[in-house]
């Protein structure tokens, strides 16, 4: 890990339906790791991984809600401090992109509307099976204030640039 003294410690939430990928985002940005059949068992609270943004050392701490969301309980303490959220959809799958509303509620009940927001579709990689337009997204996000970005954990497109998107704008925030 990087040993140098952090300027800035964020946290950011990973949130969305069950199997859109959030996990495995985390993974690939933290490890570069990918899980081709990730059940969603237990795993490990929060990640950190350290980005230099216009000289200053930040430190991400990235959480995973663990599968949590399969039970409809992503709990208060998740939320508690976060600054920032990636609210994931799978953009082979509908049903995850008409959830973004209700996640976006949840969120702005824990964290009123403080903490930065990328809307990301994930599994761009899928483009065979694709139901959710890069169109669809851009104009979700545009109307609710979001950033967006479309990335694929398996192919690794997009994902440092997403969670760099959300860093940079909360720095911009702070500083
Ligand atoms: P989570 O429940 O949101 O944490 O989703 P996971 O990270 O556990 O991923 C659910 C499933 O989707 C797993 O089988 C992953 O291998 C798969 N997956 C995750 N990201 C991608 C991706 O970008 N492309 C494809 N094709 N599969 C993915
Ligand atoms: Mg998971």
């Amino acid at each position: 890990m990087d040993q140098r003294p952090q300027d800035y410690l964020f946290k950011v939430v990973l949130i969305g339906d069950s199997a859109v990928g959030k996990s495995n985002l985390l993974s690939r940005f933290a490890r570069d790791q990918f899980h081709p059949n990730s059940k969603s068992t237990i795993g490990v609270e929060f990640q950190t991984k350290t980005l230099d943004v216009e000289g200053k050392v930040i430190r991400a701490q990235v959480w995973d809600t663990a599968g949590q969301e399969r039970f409809k309980a992503v709990t208060a303490a998740y939320y508690r401090g976060a600054v920032g959220a990636l609210l994931v959809y799978d953009v082979s799958r509908r049903q995850t992109f008409d959830s973004v509303g209700r996640w976006l509620e949840e969120l702005h009940t824990h964290c009123n509307m403080n903490a930065v927001t990328v809307l990301v579709g994930n599994k761009t990689d899928l483009e065979d099976t694709r139901e959710v337009s890069t169109a669809e997204g851009r104009i979700l996000a545009e109307a609710q204030g979001l950033f967006f970005m479309e990335t694929s954990a398996l192919d690794s497109s997009n994902v440092t640039a997403a969670f760099q998107t959300v860093v940079e704008e909360i720095y911009h925030i702070v500083s």
